[in-house]
């Protein structure tokens, strides 16, 4: 790999630390994540003050960066139990931020988050606990290769709300093979209940290499059919809404005010930085990705080598196609009087016609965003988009998946 050409960057909005250990792995995983009962923790904490090194080293920033927003995902970083003071120390040696606005957000899964542990996270300077309940239903847990009960997602909240954390995010999964009986409304007013202040809706996938791919391909498991995966997603975008919960991006619907500033970050096209194996970086129209494994991740450091594993400069087409698809994530959506999509908007003026009677598309005032039905067909319109787009410019980019697809599931 060439020397990324981030030299000189303007420094990140957010830090984002990934954790890579977990006790056991999920069914449906395909995270990095290095399977132990007894994380390497010394290590990990070396090895993040060597990538921050390398950053520091190759960006020539010679002041600490303030950051707005800190994340520490995995993996499972409630494994670190009441290490994350010392996290924190690692990350002040580099970076400042206002212990009075910092968003700083840690996942958790209900099996090793107790009320010590999120005790002592509050002090470390946490702001915003992410809970992995996933489901409420026993056996729809056993059935995903979850660690924790119903009883466990619960008392989790519960311990999150006791030890003084007023953000809390619980994460949910859906769209379940139609075979795991599941009462689906059932849960989302349990989470409701629960009184978090955030939800996080994601639909199940079965990703090749994992346990559920694996049965999945062999025709052992059958994925829910479109039309069942549509009604669940409908069903909790209204549930919530009746209940106060503003869908703000495709998955993501919270109490008003507490929206995850952390992601917003990533859908605005702001700056990132991203430490620990597999963590991915935006910095100065430069996107960079960690090596993937933690062994591998690990012994490059140690060795004097980088933590990159390879980088790429976005070109102007595919920085649009990029930008079109994160602002369509998103419920603030595109704006008609922004430049970049004047063109756009006349050479496809026809399809957003079609789409807003179809009820796939709102269009008010200045904006032009999707629906929830319209986000059940992300991928299909930001295509149709691009493909217009593509015609007009001949320079666009491509992506894949559905917006709904989890980005972490601890
Ligand atoms: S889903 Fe979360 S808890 Fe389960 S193996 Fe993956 S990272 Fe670990």
């Amino acid at each position: 790999m060439t020397t990324p050409p981030v030299h000189g960057v303007e420094p990140p909005r957010s830090l984002y630390v990934h954790f890579p250990f977990c006790v056991h792995r999920c069914h449906y995983c395909d995270f990095s994540v290095h399977r132990t009962r007894a994380p390497a923790l010394e290590d990990w904490f070396e090895c993040l003050d060597l990538d921050l090194d390398g950053w520091f080293r190759l960006t020539g920033w010679d002041t600490p960066p303030e950051v707005e927003t800190v994340f520490i995902g995995g993996g499972t970083p409630s494994l670190l139990g009441s290490e994350m003071g010392r996290l924190a120390d690692v990350l002040k040696k580099r970076f400042r931020w206002d212990p009075t606005s910092v968003e700083w957000t840690a996942e958790s899964n209900p099996a090793s988050l107790s009320r010590a542990v999120a005790e002592s996270w509050r002090e470390a300077g946490v702001t915003r606990l992410s809970v992995g309940v996933q489901s409420f239903d026993d056996d729809v847990l056993c059935w995903l290769g979850r660690l924790h009960n119903a009883s466990g997602a619960r008392r989790a909240l519960a311990v999150g709300r006791s030890a003084g954390f007023e953000d809390i995010n619980a994460d949910l999964i859906f769209g379940l093979p139609e075979t795991v009986p599941r009462d689906w409304q059932t849960e989302v007013d349990s989470i409701v209940e629960a009184g978090v202040t955030h939800v996080s809706v994601y639909g199940l996938t079965a990703e090749p290499r994992t346990p559920l791919g694996r049965r999945v391909e062999s025709g052992v498991v059958r994925m829910v059919d479109g039309e069942r995966y549509a009604e669940e997603y409908l069903s909790a975008v209204e549930a919530l809404a009746e209940k106060g919960y503003v869908q703000y991006e495709v998955s993501s619907f919270a109490q008003p005010g507490h929206e995850c500033r952390h992601n917003w970050h990533y859908w605005d096209g702001s700056s990132y930085l991203g430490l620990g194996p597999s963590a991915h970086s935006y910095l100065g129209g430069v996107r960079l990705w960690n090596v993937f494994r933690w062994e591998a991740y690990r012994r490059a450091l140690k060795d004097g080598a980088s933590a990159h594993e390879d980088y790429e400069v976005t070109g102007a087409g595919e920085n649009r196609m990029e930008r079109l698809w994160l602002a369509f994530r998103t419920n603030r959506g595109l704006s008609t009087r922004d430049p970049l999509w004047q063109s756009a908007w006349t050479s496809a003026g026809d399809l957003l016609e079609a789409w807003s009677e179809a009820g796939w598309v709102v269009r008010s005032g200045d904006s032009v965003r999707l629906s929830a039905p319209g986000w059940l067909r992300m991928d299909e319109l930001v295509a149709a988009l691009g493909a217009r787009m593509q015609e007009e410019q001949k320079d666009t980019g491509s992506r894949n998946g559905d917006g709904i697809r989890k980005t972490d599931r601890t």
